[in-house]
């Protein structure tokens, strides 16, 4: 491995491929956009101040007492544009871990999501992590000279590319610690070697970082006009405040919406947001976020996203995620503690009380925000939904304190709706005739395997409406659920439903009914054999000959199919099968003497009811012959 204190002389590497894709790509697709490479490099040397100011609470000898900064500059001469910060630097193997060979995981599918429209993929550019690349778009060679906090100033590294593929990288001497970045402009970006326009670039994108960005002042012009020589003085462009910490009446939406991209590297507009300051036990303010978008990697493990912590203002830590819980994990944003110690860890907010208020704090924040939004900005909310509805059931098995606020802002489709998740549990129960005491369900692979369920067909007919749950995670979030308003949810496929009320038949009729159905029931049995735990007469069939269910106190079929593409063990408890005494082929099998016939029938009954449920069959080529013969 590199040795960090040894002197290295030139070399030159190349860009791992993704790299140059993604740079060639950048270039031609953002041009019109090309004033965004100034706010990704100010958003760096920002992030680069607050590291260098965390590292200072734990290494004091790293705190001279210097003023942190951002400073800009240009020559119009030479044509460039220099950015440099007193942040924390890199070394020289972090410089090319960071900006140089590796493609982060994120590169690949931000490729793989550019559309070929500029504006879009414009947007795009931040949230994988590749602002620094931005630059190329302006730049046809960047500089970049940097020397990393605590290290000697001969460790410093300068680095040198043209963004075609390769990059050259040496020691050199840097006195202060921190990163300069010269840009040597390509032809064509004269307008951004300007004083005022620079200025309103960085009034416009990066007005809300904390720290002071500084230009030379303006040189003054003397009575004729003509401009004095140039300044020497510096001054602060930016307001350099933090922004949660001012009075919510003096931001702009505009200002709330830039500093969402800033920290959520996410260049779509945010559905909206919270900023408060709480005062109780523990002291916070928090401005968290609702995304428009889900990101790419929202159920990856790895994912690097969350609350930033601050404590003080003094940025602690990204990616906090106990501050909330894991099914809220889209929400972005800050909090910032005025009681945590400075020198909190990972593992102590592990398990700190403290930490526990805030979370629980923030949780009822967030969801309130999200019922504000399904009250009073419904189409707002169906974007979230859409976006993030299946990681916000998550919460229903997770969060058992607000699982009921949580289950009111879940939306489902259901037989009385189209396509689209909109149904409340709330508008269900209203809409329940006054005999049902139940909220019926059904689980099932997609939309249309639901819908036209035979399970379904004696709800149909009483025009009993029932939610239809096709997303992998519905199976958990019912059984966890188990009841809504005192109501409790059922599946219309379970065994021996029962509709209570709902009842064409009394008791008595059944009785009568299933006695009559025993010989057939025998027959059926006898012909499937082990395929078939139990063979059952029904009253919920309509036009079908039958249906499976899962036995009585096993768990749902479609649970346990779940279970086996998730690749776990499953009890593989047999089905029960269950008839439609009225239907014309179990009349046919009923009239059958032909022990054959009456085989081949009883297992086109199984079969159909094994493929409504979306199950594989055994012996396909079995069926499709038996079917035909059936039908010639
Ligand atoms: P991101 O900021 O999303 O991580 P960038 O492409 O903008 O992606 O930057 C890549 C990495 O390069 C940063 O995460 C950081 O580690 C490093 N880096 C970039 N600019 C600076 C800087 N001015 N000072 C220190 N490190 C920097
Ligand atoms: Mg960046």
């Amino acid at each position: 491995m590199n040795n960090q204190h040894e002197q290295r002389s030139k070399q030159t590497m190349s860009f791992q491929t993704e790299v140059k894709q993604l740079l060639q790509l950048m270039i031609h697709s953002l041009y019109s956009n090309k004033e965004i490479f100034l706010r990704e490099l100010v958003s760096n040397a920002s992030d680069a101040i607050d590291k260098l100011r965390f590292e200072q609470i734990k290494h004091p000898q790293l705190n001279h007492g210097q003023e942190l900064f951002v400073e800009l500059s240009f020559d119009k001469d030479q044509k460039t544009i220099t950015l440099s910060d007193n942040g924390i630097g890199m070394s020289y193997d972090e410089v090319i871990e960071n900006i140089g060979t590796i493609a982060k995981s994120g590169t690949k599918a931000f490729i793989d999501q550019l559309s070929g429209d500029d504006k879009k993929d414009a947007n795009l550019i931040g949230q994988f992590g590749v602002g620094f690349y931005s630059a190329f778009i302006v730049a046809k060679q960047i500089e970049l000279t940097t020397l990393k906090a605590g290290l000697d100033s001969s460790k410093a590294v300068h680095w040198v590319s043209e963004g075609s593929g390769e990059f050259s990288i040496e020691n050199t001497t840097k006195e202060t610690s921190g990163t300069t970045i010269v840009l040597h402009l390509k032809d064509g970006n004269d307008d951004l070697l300007s004083d005022w326009q620079l200025r309103s670039l960085i009034r416009k994108y990066s007005d809300h970082i904390n720290y002071p960005i500084k230009m030379l002042k303006m040189p003054e012009h003397d009575e004729e006009g003509k401009e004095k020589a140039p300044s020497t003085e510096l001054e602060t462009v930016n307001k350099a405040n933090a922004l949660w910490v001012r009075n919510k009446s003096d931001i702009t939406d505009e200002e709330y919406k830039e500093f969402y991209r800033h920290i959520a590297h996410d260049y779509h507009e945010p559905l909206t947001w919270t900023h408060s300051r709480v005062e109780g036990t523990q002291e916070y303010t928090q401005l968290l976020y609702i995304p428009s978008q889900a990101p790419f990697d929202l159920y990856d493990n790895k994912r690097r996203y969350g609350i930033k912590l601050y404590i003080k203002r003094v940025f602690i830590m990204d990616d906090a995620e106990k501050l909330l819980p894991n099914y809220l994990r889209f929400v972005r944003g800050i909090i910032d503690s005025q009681d945590l110690p400075l020198n909190v860890s990972r593992e102590i907010l592990q398990s700190s009380k403290d930490i526990d208020a805030i979370r629980s704090g923030a949780t009822k924040k967030v969801l309130s925000l999200l019922e504000d939004m399904a009250k009073n900005e419904p189409d707002n909310y169906k974007k979230f939904y859409q976006e993030f509805g299946n990681v916000l059931k998550e919460g229903v098995i997770e969060d058992y304190s607000n699982k009921d606020r949580i289950a009111k802002l879940l939306r489902f489709t259901s037989t009385a709706s189209g396509q689209e998740q909109t149904v409340t549990l709330e508008e269900y129960i209203a809409r329940m005739p006054s005999e049902q005491d139940k909220i019926y369900y059904i689980t099932a692979e997609s939309y249309n395997a639901a819908k036209n369920s035979p399970h379904l067909e004696i709800f149909n007919k009483k025009d009993i409406e029932v939610l239809l749950l096709t997303d992998k995670i519905d199976e958990w979030v019912v059984s966890h659920l188990n009841e809504f308003d005192k109501k409790q949810l059922v599946s219309a496929a379970s065994a021996n439903l029962d509709l209570g009320k709902l009842e064409d038949k009394n008791e008595e009729e059944q009785k009568a009914q299933a006695e009559k159905a025993k010989p057939i029931l025998e027959k059926i049995k006898t012909a499937l054999g082990e395929k078939v735990q139990d063979v059952n007469i029904t009253t919920r069939l309509v036009h079908s000959p039958s249906c499976l269910v899962a036995p009585n106190s096993g768990m749902s079929m479609h649970m346990e199919r779940l279970l086996k593409q998730a690749g776990q063990a499953t009890a593989n408890t047999k089905p029960t099968l269950e008839i439609n005494p009225e239907h014309a082929l179990i009349k046919k099998l009923d009239a059958s003497v032909d022990d054959q016939e009456t085989k081949d029938l009883a297992l086109i009954i199984y079969d159909q009811a094994a493929l409504t449920e979306g199950m594989q069959l055994e012996d396909p080529a079995g069926f499709v012959n038996r079917m035909n013969s059936l039908i010639s």
